[in-house]
């Protein structure tokens, strides 16, 4: 049995990660110890963020620890927000308070059309073993992003982020169990339990 540490503090990415995770054989998911302070997330890219993360509770524990990190890369905006998805409005920025800034972006720059309001969301998932070792896997979803806010399940970017061949739903128009079949956390997390399979 393999037991694995969940770096991440944020409840709503918790959530996906136990349902994804959760039910893999051969895995056990332990609840990061709340006594470990949250790492600075100063890399360049979601790999470097992955790592920080996964990195710091493997050290505080000296227990495998796996951690993903997500950004939301919008063509128009020339990929941002991207690695400072979780900041896109500011520092202590609240989800709406990101949602908007990017609503008020895209105006901004005349992106008007589905066509031009392509984006994607990308995760990247990461386990580090104690003997220094490391897998990590990424996933994709691409999409568009809506001219308004939709819809009342998911977290983050959701309600405004319209996956391809939904049938114009945004992520917060669909169930969870909807989201996590073509979502970018779900590829990710799906790819890493099979690298971690392979591994044995
Ligand atoms: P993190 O760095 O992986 O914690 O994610 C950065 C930010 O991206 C979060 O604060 C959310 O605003 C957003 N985000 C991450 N995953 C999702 C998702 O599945 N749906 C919508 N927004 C997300």
């Amino acid at each position: 049995m393999l037991r694995l540490v969940l770096a991440s503090a944020n409840p709503d990415k918790v959530r996906e990660i136990v349902a994804l995770l959760g039910a893999v054989p051969g895995l056990e998911l332990v609840a990061r110890p709340s006594h470990v302070p949250e790492v600075v997330e100063d890399g360049e890219t979601l790999l470097d963020n992955a790592r920080l993360k996964a990195r710091a509770l493997r050290t505080a524990t000296g227990e495998a620890a796996v951690a993903d990190d997500t950004g939301l890369e919008v063509e128009a905006l020339g990929g941002a927000p991207g690695v400072e998805s979780a900041r896109f409005a500011g520092e202590d920025a609240t989800y709406a308070g990101n949602v908007a800034k990017l609503i008020s972006e895209l105006d901004r720059v005349g992106a008007v059309t589905p066509d031009r309001r392509r984006a994607r969301f990308r995760t990247v998932a990461l386990v580090a073993f104690p003997d220094g070792d490391e897998l990590w896997a990424e996933g994709e979803v691409r999409g568009t992003i809506a001219t308004d806010p939709r819809g009342s399940a998911g977290f983050g970017y959701d309600p405004v982020f319209v996956p391809d061949d939904s049938g114009g739903r945004t992520f917060a128009e669909l169930t969870s169990d909807e989201k996590e079949a073509v979502s970018h956390r779900g590829r990710a997390f799906r790819e890493l339990a099979r690298r971690l399979a392979d591994r044995g």
